[in-house]
């Protein structure tokens, strides 16, 4: 077996690394963590830390490490059918069964499930399925699509140009020209203080309808917004924002795509996050959550009034030429099975539901009176708490201070990993929705201990 010293180095020479320090990191500036195992809501490494894992990996370990059935799961499928592809209506029983079960969980008025890979790829299919419904509707025109200011929608062309943050932008030669973006609906950063977030609701309408008045409606295609902001800060909507956002939507013939990576699978204590704010999506993109991460499976939900559309431009147009060679990958698909059985066997989402709010409440409890906190905020089972220079007159940290990532390895020293978000000293909090009671308060207190230290 190697040695760590030896794996590190090789780590160092040959491993491009994604969102990563590429100077700092081949030069053994940066951290490296090798990570050997999880169980539970627990990872460990070769170091021999065994740490809490409050961001679930990516926000994707949704069951939590080391499920047996799951890994039971891809085994059988490996030996029985590792793959057959997906193309000209072949499928296998596993990605049948799976589409099946995405469709008896998404909401009413979805029709269709079209598997892909991860968050991005999902978003660019239902990018290009925006575009040929509007061409076999005979609108070339309508094309642009809008997206928000913080929002993350992936990193790659399309969607990294919907992402509304610097970070993926720069250098890139992003964002591509289709894309337009709008406020993000983040009222701890409301343009005025004085405002009720009812105002600020009608704010970021008004900042919509302006937006749509000067491209002309009958450019834009459609509207991409996660349920709760991930990425961008972890930041719930305003009250009655979705429904106000909508209504604009309809007006303008402008079709609306829930982006669920984070929310799909009950991260909010709910199913979907398009279920729980009254959201009525005409595609919803998942992915992490379908699988738990124990298998790279992406799904595209497709809603009836476009479906209709696409089965029409077929039948003029021929075959819909877009695929990926593991589109349905049947160990996906069968890592997704038996992940939604666990889900549902272990009453997850309510679980995510009961010991978010706990969690919430906990932080709000034990940090939300500090001097440098601005904000703690949450919904189900994601929670941030935002660091600010002054409380009171809501004044930020200059980034090169970078708060967020001081509390959050201070956090790490104690044995519990966060996430300092990209943009802003936001210390997000995304842990595996089967954490327990205890696990989140051990969350809360390693937080409150980190910030103290720090700040
Ligand atoms: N959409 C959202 C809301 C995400 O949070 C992410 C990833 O974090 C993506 C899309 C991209 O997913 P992936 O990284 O699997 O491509």
């Amino acid at each position: 077996m190697l040695t760590n010293d030896e794996l590190a180095k090789w780590d160092r020479e040959s491993f491009f690394h994604p969102s990563t320090h590429l100077g700092q990191f081949a030069r053994g500036e940066a951290a490296q963590r090798i990570v050997t195992g999880g169980e539970g809501v627990f990872i460990t490494d070769r170091d021999g830390n065994r740490l809490l894992d409050g961001f679930a990996g990516l926000y994707c370990v949704n069951v939590g490490y080391g499920r047996p059935e799951i890994a039971q799961a891809i085994a059988d499928q490996a030996k029985e059918l590792a793959y057959y592809h997906a193309y000209a209506g072949h499928g296998s029983e596993a990605n049948i069964t799976l589409a099946k079960m995405v469709m008896d969980r998404a909401p009413d008025h979805m029709a269709r499930v079209y598997f892909g890979l991860g968050g991005s790829d999902a978003n660019e299919t239902n990018i290009k399925l925006v575009w040929y419904y509007n061409n076999i509707l005979g609108r070339p025109e309508k094309k642009k699509i809008i997206s928000r200011w913080r929002g993350y929608h992936g990193s790659g062309l399309m969607t990294g140009s919907l992402t509304g943050l610097e970070l993926f932008h720069k250098k890139f030669d992003l964002p591509l020209a289709q894309v337009i973006h709008t406020d993000a609906p983040y009222y701890y950063h409301r343009p005025d203080l004085a405002m009720s977030e009812a105002d600020f609701v009608a704010h970021c309408v008004a900042r919509l309808e302006d937006l749509i008045a000067t491209e002309g409606a009958d450019t834009i295609a459609a509207f991409i917004g996660e349920p709760v902001l991930g990425t961008g800060g972890i930041v719930p909507p305003p009250e009655g924002y979705w429904p106000a956002i909508q209504k604009v939507l309809d007006r303008h013939e402008i079709l609306l795509i829930a982006d669920e990576v984070v929310t799909g699978f009950g991260r909010l204590g709910s199913m979907f996050g398009s279920d729980h704010y009254g959201m009525k999506p005409d595609l919803i993109t998942s992915a992490k959550g379908l699988t738990s991460a124990y298998a790279p499976l992406s799904a595209s939900i497709v809603g009836q009034r476009m479906w209709d559309v696409l089965m029409q431009g077929t039948d003029e147009y021929g075959v819909l030429g877009h695929g990926w060679t593991y589109s349905a990958h049947p160990i996906g698909a069968a890592a997704g099975i038996a992940n939604l059985k666990l889900i549902d066997d272990l009453g997850l989402v309510q679980n995510a539901a009961e010991v978010g709010a706990h969690l919430l409440a906990g932080m709000r409890e034990a940090v939300g009176g500090h001097a440098h906190v601005g904000e703690v905020r949450g919904e189900g089972m994601l929670c941030a708490v935002e660091l600010v220079a002054d409380r009171d007159r809501r004044r930020f940290f200059e980034a090169s201070e970078t708060m967020g990532a001081k509390v959050v390895a201070a956090m790490l020293k104690r044995g519990v990993i966060a996430r300092a978000m990209p943009q802003g000293d936001i210390i997000g909090l995304a842990p595996p929705l089967c954490l327990s009671r205890e696990e989140a308060d051990q969350i809360v207190t390693v937080t409150r201990d980190a910030i103290v230290e720090v700040l």
